[in-house]
């Protein structure tokens, strides 16, 4: 089981090449490291790359037949999944001008054949070790560095993302807005301090009330949050912002300058669309606003 656990946790290679013994040779000195697959064409690896996900790197012969490695690179930088995995090129083409062509395409690296194992070896470490600090900083980036969930500019992604399965999909797509009531009196009695505390508070909450995988709590700015439930419809998303109500309210957080509760609260605004071609997700991000809105002048702490 373990031992499982720790493969799982191995780079994944993909190497492209339709010379077998070269791919043999490769995968064999690779496999004591990294999760190895292979690919005997440029139609298969995208076969196996639709399959198992985009790898961490990939080892990529250029002459092949049918489709060749620069083509292989070109389609492989222009799909958002696939455009930051690094390519190293492996070729008996080797002159300056192939090298400059490949690198030009994009790849990392260009290793000329016939080439010596270590060599390869150690490219293939150095290129792995960058990835994997670049995927780490690119999702940090993408952190609330107060509350730890998702920030602003992971949610704008995301709804993006999102709004075009939904139209694609012909799915329902639902967005909740959300801010913490009188927070600007709280932060003005208690301080700063307890009213990040505050804030963290409410966005672990928020997080953990929801259970699908695909649904989406982010922090929206100062005490607005936002949540994108896909394949949910009105009802549905009013179950999850009536959630988001009771849980905020039972951490019985103080809050003694609250006009609607002796504890901190939150007013919820909620929209549902399916979304249509002459929409945006902008729309949708007006209208849970709109409501959200209502839900303050109708009182607070409540779903509108
Ligand atoms: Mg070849």
């Amino acid at each position: 089981m373990s031992d499982n656990i720790d493969e799982e946790k191995k780079a994944l290679i993909l190497i492209v090449d339709d010379t077998p013994t070269n791919i043999q040779v490769l995968a064999e000195s690779l496999r004591a490291d990294y999760r190895v697959r292979v690919a005997g064409s440029g139609k298969a690896a995208f076969e196996i790359i639709a399959k198992v996900g985009a790898p961490d790197l990939i080892l990529l012969d250029v002459m092949m037949p049918d489709m060749d490695g620069y083509e292989v690179c070109r389609r492989l930088k222009l799909a958002p999944e696939t455009k930051n995995v690094p390519v190293i090129f492996v070729t008996a083409k080797a002159d300056t001008v192939d090298e400059e062509y490949g690198l030009n395409l994009g790849a990392v690296d260009y290793i000329a054949k016939p080439f010596h194992l270590p060599i390869v070896a150690a490219r293939v470490r150095n290129h792995i070790n960058l990835k994997i600090k670049t995927d780490l900083l690119e999702s940090q980036v993408m952190l609330d560095g107060l509350t730890n969930i998702p920030n602003r500019r992971r949610f704008d992604e995301t709804l993006e993302i999102e709004w075009k399965r939904a139209l694609r999909d012909g799915m329902p797509l639902s967005l909740i807005m959300l801010d913490i009531d009188y927070f600007k009196r709280y932060n003005d009695h208690y301080g700063h301090g307890v009213g990040d505390n505050c804030l963290k508070k409410v966005a672990a909450s928020l997080a953990g009330s929801i259970d699908r995988p695909s649904d989406f709590v982010a922090r929206y700015g100062g005490e607005e949050f936002v949540a994108i439930l896909p394949d949910t419809d009105a009802t549905g998303a009013r179950v999850i912002a009536e959630r988001f109500c009771s849980h905020v309210e039972s951490m019985k957080i103080a809050h003694g300058f609250s006009d609607v509760s002796n504890f901190v609260t939150v007013s919820v605004g909620l929209a549902s669309v399916i979304p249509t071609i002459d929409m945006t997700p902008t729309d949708l991000l007006s209208r849970a606003d709109e409501r959200l809105y209502q839900a303050k002048e109708s009182g607070r702490n409540r779903v509108c």
